[in-house]
């Protein structure tokens, strides 16, 4: 009697798209290459993001949702409309699907609006725009519905977003732009600076996961890295280890973990109460550096679980709005 119900993941770095019936299925970076000359889209998700600091003059590689807001809005459409024509087959459009999507949370009314009006386009009977700490909740398997205090931290490319839920409702929430992707970036930088090497994001980021840590305690992993020397111009590798890189990134977790202090001091002691007895859940990409958990443990005297399939919380609990949302009202 009615059409799918399809849940989207809008995140900074990451796309996901959840179809009730059938689970998660897509799962891309959120890249587009475009053509410079007739603004064509060459490649999208993953084949795009390959491309990332390797394209001539005349293809530019966009991520365009970086820093939590949309900093591009036509490259954010074609990226959403390609991926929606991708998984819907065109004979389920005859029963048109409801569409619950998540954005990030820096998003303004307008560009929230603009999203809205780019499901419609591809098809959409209905659209709702979801708030993602609501989502992440969900999506971890927290009972939101209840007069019980949760806390939610989301880490993810652009943003680092806390939020206190109680009664289906957002009571508290913080967010900055500190996460993945300045982390990244805070490795770039310490590189340059120790090592007069120059290294692209993409290693970096691959530095960050494979020995990169947030804890006092950890194992001391070495890595090799090639970049461009700035004194030569030549190419040059060195070897990087995990205390290095805990000392690249000292300022940026700890940015994230004041930020969870800083939403407790904003909280209602009865929530706050209720948080210190199960614990904060730590959702998205993010959470999984090594020893974020600990630190942010460490700094707040609470615990902290890392949810279960972390990188899909958001995209399952959006999938899951969609059943339990008031469509009358959106
Ligand atoms: P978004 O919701 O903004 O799209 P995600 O929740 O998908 O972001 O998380 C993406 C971020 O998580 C990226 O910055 C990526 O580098 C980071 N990430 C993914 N896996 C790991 C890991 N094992 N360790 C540290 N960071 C990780
Ligand atoms: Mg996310």
């Amino acid at each position: 009697m009615f059409g799918m119900d399809i849940g989207i993941d809008l995140g900074t770095a990451n796309i996901l798209v959840y179809i009730k019936g059938r689970g998660i299925v897509l799962r891309e970076p959120s890249v587009v290459a475009i053509n410079r000359d007739n603004g064509k889209v060459i490649e999208v998700g993953e084949e795009a993001r390959k491309m990332i600091g390797k394209v001539p003059a005349n293809i530019e590689v966009i991520r365009p949702l970086r820093e939590g807001v949309i900093s591009n809005f036509s490259a954010t459409e074609k990226m959403l409309k390609y991926f929606i024509n991708k998984v819907v087959e065109r004979k389920s459009f005859f029963l048109k699907p409801r569409i619950a999507v998540c954005v990030p949370s820096g998003v303004t009314e307008v560009e929230k609006r603009a999203v809205k009006d780019a499901a419609m386009q591809v098809g959409a009977r209905l659209v709702a725009i979801i708030e993602e700490p609501i989502a992440a909740a969900i999506g971890a398997g927290i009972d939101i519905t209840k007069a019980r205090g949760s806390m939610v931290i989301d880490i993810g490319g652009g943003t680092s977003d806390v939020a206190v839920i109680s009664l289906g409702g957002i009571v508290v929430s913080n967010s900055i732009k500190v996460a993945g992707d300045v982390f990244d970036d805070a490795i770039v930088k310490y590189i340059r600076k120790k090592y007069n090497l120059l290294i692209g994001e993409r290693s970096a980021e691959r530095v960050k996961i494979e020995i990169g840590t947030a804890d006092e305690k950890y194992e001391d992993n070495i890595m090799k890295i090639s970049g461009r020397n700035l004194v030569s111009g030549l190419p040059k590798e060195v070897e990087i280890t995990s205390r290095e890189i805990k000392e690249a990134l000292y300022e940026s977790v700890s940015a994230v973990a004041e930020s969870v202090h800083a939403a407790f001091e904003k909280t209602p002691p009865e929530l706050a109460s209720d948080i210190s007895d199960r614990g904060v859940v730590m959702t998205g990409g993010g959470s999984l550096l090594h020893g974020l958990d600990k630190l942010i443990e460490k700094r707040t005297g609470i615990k902290v679980i890392i949810a279960e399939d972390t990188l899909s919380c958001v995209a399952l609990g959006t999938g899951k709005y969609v059943e339990i949302c008031d469509w009358s009202k959106v």
